[in-house]
């Protein structure tokens, strides 16, 4: 029994107390009180299927009971800063999360957030390359601090930070982008930015291997590989920003750089590494690790002993529950009814990703593909009333982001497929 304050009075605190940018979901937003692995329940115990909460926290589940426990447990025994004294949970995390990654990828930056871990790779990049230019892809989002907001490329996230270089490139976008799913042409244009817009040389290239907030976009086949070879070329660093696409979600992959077929200088992480704790990490080369030893480099909270617990914690359960191989059979599941909507509804104009970070974006033309943002809304809080919980992103505010914990079920998929299918029917 929930016995905390009313919805009015949280809105009405939020709205005296609280930051007046921060936003919600829904026009008559939702309260959660409690999560329970993949649902969520509101004050009057009314449960919701949430198939969004994989993006900003859980892959294991809500209060994933093993994770808890590990957190539980390191709090009672103790919890202080990373640096100073010595400490298991962060060594044992570390390689943990090394064994996961391939080639010399191994050691390890922690960090509070996705925004910090960005943030962090972008300054080792400089440092060890001596460069300064940056190149991310228009339509990504790297973070919210002065540089990962240059790296940023959607107005939408962005304030007028000073952003001198960064180069935001032709998005790969097989769906919108200028020149369809063809990798080879948009590759050109990181070239034209190397060779007319920087000295020769770069610091980094960015990219999301799916880019989230910018509405599930995969990237044009052979894209990356070659984008990666010539930023190479110009001796820059290439750095997966893997807080979204990253441990388990895309199914086929661990990560999801490895679908492209690349394997990146840097990888940055945070989201569901930590099932809902805040955990970051940057993780590269011995050889380049160390460009970050010329200064003293510190942070109290980063990779604190909870923290890491909780890390840890996540990758046994992700094994132990074969919750990748459950990304890669029920998202494939979960994609195939989504695009069955495809055919049946011509608001849809495409289904996309992989495993279980998917995308339905909807338009009120096929042919001009206009941006089918009300209708967006509309579905979105009608689905809510059904119980169900999807979100959306993409620049028009026009595309489902369907990103549910991993340990979603095919009755799982089948209830919000059908609960959109019913929803589409009312229009
Ligand atoms: N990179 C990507 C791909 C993200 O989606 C986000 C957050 N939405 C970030 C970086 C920043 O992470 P955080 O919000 O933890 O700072």
């Amino acid at each position: 029994k929930y016995s905390g304050i009313s919805r009015d009075e949280i809105l009405a605190k939020r709205r005296e107390y609280l930051s007046p940018s921060i936003y919600h979901f829904y026009k008559n937003p939702l309260q959660v009180v409690e999560g329970k692995i993949q649902y969520l329940y509101d004050e009057k115990g009314r449960r919701y299927l949430d198939a969004f909460g994989g993006i900003a926290t859980v892959c294991c589940g809500h209060c994933h009971p093993e994770v808890v426990a590990a957190i539980v447990e390191q709090t009672k025994r103790l919890q202080h800063s990373t640096v100073l004294y010595l400490n298991p949970a962060i060594a044992e995390f570390a390689q943990a999360l090394a064994s996961t990654l391939p080639a010399n990828l191994k050691v390890a930056f922690f960090t509070n957030s996705g925004t910090e871990a960005n943030e962090l790779a972008l300054l080792i990049a400089k440092l060890y390359t001596g460069n300064q230019d940056i190149i991310s892809l228009r339509n990504s989002y790297h973070g919210n601090a002065g540089g990962t907001m240059g790296t940023t490329a959607q107005s939408i996230w962005k304030f007028n930070v000073v952003q001198s270089g960064v180069h935001h490139a032709v998005n790969p976008d097989p769906y919108r982008g200028l020149f369809g799913s063809d990798g080879e042409k948009y590759v050109r244009d990181v070239e034209e930015i190397i060779n007319f817009g920087t000295s020769g040389n770069v610091a980094a290239f960015i990219s999301e291997s799916i880019q989230g907030i910018g509405g599930i976009v995969e990237l044009a086949p052979g894209y990356l590989s070659a984008a990666y070879s010539i930023v190479r070329k110009a001796g820059g660093l290439c750095i997966a920003d893997e807080i979204q696409a990253g441990v388990a979600r895309t199914g086929s992959h661990f990560w999801g750089f490895e679908a492209h077929g690349v394997v990146p200088d840097i990888v940055t992480i945070a989201k569901g590494i930590g099932n809902g704790i805040p955990l970051g990490a940057v993780v590269t080369t011995p050889e380049i690790a160390r460009a970050l030893t010329r200064r003293n480099y510190f942070n109290t909270f980063a990779g604190n002993p909870v923290c890491t617990a909780a890390g840890l914690a996540v990758l046994r359960v992700i094994e132990k529950e074969k919750l990748q191989e459950n990304a890669f059979v029920v998202g494939s599941y979960l994609k195939e009814r989504l695009s069955a909507l495809k055919d049946k509804y011509e608001l849809v104009g495409d289904v996309r990703g992989r495993g279980m970070m998917l995308g339905v974006e909807l338009v009120t033309d096929r042919q001009l593909k206009t941006p089918a943002k009300d209708e967006t809304l509309h579905v979105m809080d009608r689905m809510r009333e059904l119980g169900v919980l999807i979100g959306k992103g993409g620049y028009y505010g026009n595309v489902f982001r369907i990103t549910p914990p991993l340990c979603f079920t095919k009755e799982d998929a089948d209830f919000l497929v059908d609960a959109m299918d019913y929803t589409f029917s009312r229009m």
